[in-house]
């Protein structure tokens, strides 16, 4: 069955679950913005009589969102402009101050729906505040540049913390082909970047369904591969915006987020990869500075995480003596951000007890050493994917500094209470002692 059909539907799947499809339509086409008002009226019915507030920031109003807004006029729609500010010479970022704004700027307008023009922080701005306003949503899409559009989560930064908060969906997600290729290419190898992760995220869910017993659907683990070929075959035909390949990496984009969206938390897409994406942006913005792309630093991040696996699945019998170590409240700026990260870290001791157990297990290790690595890939292989794309592929290239990225990874752990190979690095004693081997090699 092909994915597209998954669409609005109800299906039972094999992990036991059922799984609902809550977005309803998929365009990938050149006269997508011409078929707004046709797609409105398929998911929500009676089109015409009602009021859109088309959100875009400065430069997606240009690329999408005037467009959208005549096409939703010549539909018979009732529109209102509703442009994000920027902060001084810098693009909007998500946090919880600009929804704040953003949903006084709706109020008075009293839309029926969200109509998102962009990528990344406006897509989650939107989804943020028709989610707080109770309306729903569709967005336009400016770049194939994460995983967000389709995932019912948004990650923003509140009170100088990166959180999880659950939202809902879009109903629809619209692109054009040409936008997308004509993207900046930073933003398609952030994406590029962003989709490679979910290998290594994969065996990190793997490896806590084996020793923590927890939850695992093979299926959404798996959802695009039979995309992938299109833009992992020949990674540089993501750096040039082949169509192809940059068609291959929207859909895979768009169907990793819908996993997520599928299983209800960030799991499916997300692991200790993602971390250290995190993590640079909570140390950059505690600070005041800026940080690079989401899925540019997911990329490093992926890097790391494979060398982390190689390192580790390579034990026959691991010692398990090392702890990670506790919050460290410098790291983290603002005592409130350190109070926060402990919560989280203070959440996931108990399964930290439990790895460090399940991990001396003979019959369990051997498992875990035979299906993670079967799902992760080798540090060389992210590498040359990365480069042939044209991502980032080291500290440098996402401007960190070695002592920046040093203490990013020494602390990554401390943010959220999941496990991931991160932990179990510290546990088996490969953090932190192949940390500056690690440095040299990899990042
Ligand atoms: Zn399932
Ligand atoms: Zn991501």
């Amino acid at each position: 069955m092909a994915l597209s059909e998954l669409l609005g539907t109800t299906f039972e799947c094999r992990c036991g679950r059922t799984h609902h499809v809550p977005i309803r339509e998929l365009v990938y086409t050149h006269d997508a913005l011409d078929s707004l008002g046709d797609v409105l009226e398929r998911c929500l019915g009676d089109a015409r009589s009602r009021h859109a507030a088309v959100v875009a920031d400065a430069r997606t109003w240009e690329i999408c969102g005037e467009r959208a807004q005549e096409a939703l006029q010549k539909a018979g729609l009732r529109t209102s402009r509703v442009v994000v500010a920027d902060r001084g010479a810098r693009s909007p970022m998500c946090d919880d101050g600009t929804c704040r704004t953003l949903i006084e700027q709706l109020r008075p307008v009293q839309p029926d729906l969200v109509v998102a023009a962009g990528s990344g922080v406006v897509n989650d701005l939107s989804k943020w505040a028709s989610f707080e306003l109770k309306i729903p949503y569709v967005v336009v899409a400016t770049a194939a540049s994460m995983n967000g559009y389709s995932s019912a989560n948004v990650a923003p930064t509140v009170a100088g913390v990166k959180m999880l908060i659950e939202a809902k969906p879009p109903l629809a997600v619209i692109a054009e082909p040409t936008v997308i290729e004509r993207a900046p290419r930073q933003m398609t190898t952030a994406g590029f970047g962003d989709t490679i992760a979910k290998h290594q995220s994969n065996g990190d869910w793997i490896m806590n369904s084996l020793l923590l017993g927890e939850y695992h659907c093979a299926f959404c683990a798996g959802i695009v591969s039979e995309i992938e070929p299109l833009y992992l075959d020949h990674p540089e035909r993501i750096g040039r915006g082949e169509p192809e390949a940059v068609r291959g990496l929207f859909e895979a984009l768009f169907w990793t987020g819908t996993a997520m969206t599928l299983v209800g938390s960030s799991t499916p897409a997300s692991g200790g990869e993602h971390l250290l994406s995190h993590t640079l942006d909570m140390m950059a913005e505690s600070r005041g500075e800026t940080h690079d792309l989401h899925g540019r630093q997911v990329g490093v991040g992926t890097l790391l995480s494979a060398a982390l696996f190689e390192r580790v699945l390579a034990m026959e019998n691991p010692d398990t003596g090392t702890f990670p170590p506790v919050v460290e409240e410098g790291v983290w700026g603002a005592s409130s951000v350190a109070s926060a990260v402990r919560e989280q870290y203070e959440a996931k001791r108990p399964k930290l007890e439990l790895l460090r157990e399940r991990i001396r297990r003979k019959d369990l290790w051997d498992q875990v050493r035979t299906r993670v690595a079967a799902e992760v890939k080798p540090p060389e292989t992210i590498r040359d994917w990365l480069t042939r794309a044209g991502g980032a592929t080291c500290a440098a290239d996402v401007g960190c500094s070695r002592q920046r990225i040093r203490s990013a990874i020494l602390h990554m752990h401390e943010i959220r209470k999941r496990p991931t190979i991160i932990d179990v690095a510290w546990l088996t004693g490969v953090l932190p002692g192949a940390l500056d081997d690690i440095l040299d090699q990899w990042l």
